[in-house]
C-alpha cells in the first residue's frame, strides 16, 4: 500500500487540508514543514526565529535549516511506518536531500501526488484564506512572491518524480471532500 507520499502543488491548492485527511486515511502522520515553522514561530523557538524573516517575505527558509528539521521529524517513531509530506521537498536540492535521507533508512518514496489548480483559483483561494485565517504571509505582495518562488523552484520537481514513474496528478478544483476522494483513489488500491 502507498504509505510514503509527497504532496505537491501551489500555495492555496489545498495541500495542508488534504494532507491531514489523506494521512488519516492511510494511517500515517501528515508532516507539514510550513505548519512546523509556524508552530516554532508562535512558540518563539530558535528555529522559529531563524525562519521568521524568510517566511514573512515569502522566501524559502534556507535548506540547511529545513533539511535538518525534516530529518529530525522523519526520525520520530510515528513516521517509521510512513508519512505524508506537505511542503517538502520544495526545491530540486531538497529532492536530492530527501532521496539521501530515505536511502540511509533503506526506504523509498511510494508516490508524489501533485494537486493541480488554475492560477486564478490559487490567488482567489489565498486572498480568501487571508481574510479568514490572517496568516502573516497571506498578504497580496507576499502571496505574489510565494507564487513566483513556487513557479521557479518547486514546479520543476513534478517532472523529476514523473521521470521516475512516481507522479500522480489530482485535480484540486471543487469541494474538499471531492478532492479528498480523488486523492484516496490515487493512493489506495481499489476496495474490491
Ligand atoms: P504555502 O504552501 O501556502 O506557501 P506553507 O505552509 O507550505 O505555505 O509554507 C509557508 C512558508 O514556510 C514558506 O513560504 C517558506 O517560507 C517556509 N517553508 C515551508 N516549507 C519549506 C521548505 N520545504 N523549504 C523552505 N522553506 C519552507
Amino acid at each position: 500500500m502507498t504509505k510514503r507520499v509527497v504532496l505537491l502543488g501551489p500555495p492555496g491548492s489545498g495541500k495542508g487540508t488534504q494532507a491531514v485527511g489523506l494521512a488519516q486515511a492511510l494511517g500515517v502522520p501528515a508532516i507539514s514543514t510550513g505548519a512546523i515553522f509556524r508552530d516554532n514561530l508562535a512558540r518563539h523557538t530558535p528555529l522559529g526565529e531563524k525562519a521568521e524573516a524568510y517566511m514573512a517575505s515569502g522566501h524559502l527558509v534556507p535548506d540547511e535549516i529545513t533539511n535538518a528539521m525534516v530529518a529530525d521529524r522523519l526520525s520520530q517513531p510515528d513516521a517509521a511506518n510512513g508519512f505524508i509530506l506537505d511542503g517538502y521537498p520544495r526545491t530540486l536540492e531538497q529532492v536530492t536531500e530527501l532521496d539521501a535521507l530515505l536511502q540511509t533508512r533503506g526506504i523509498e518514496l511510494d508516490l508524489a501526488v501533485e494537486l493541480t489548480l488554475d492560477h486564478g483559483r490559487v490567488v482567489e483561494r489565498l486572498l480568501h484564506r487571508a481574510e479568514i485565517e490572517g496568516r502573516a504571509d497571506d498578504t497580496e505582495p507576499v502571496i505574489r512572491e510565494r507564487l513566483a518562488v513556487y513557479r521557479k523552484a518547486t514546479e520543476p520537481i513534478a517532472a523529476v518524480y514523473a521521470d521516475r514513474g512516481k507522479l500522480a496528478s489530482v485535480d484540486g478544483h471543487g469541494a474538499v471532500e471531492d478532492v479528498a476522494g480523488r486523492l484516496r483513489n490515487a493512493c489506495l488500491p481499489p476496495s474490491d
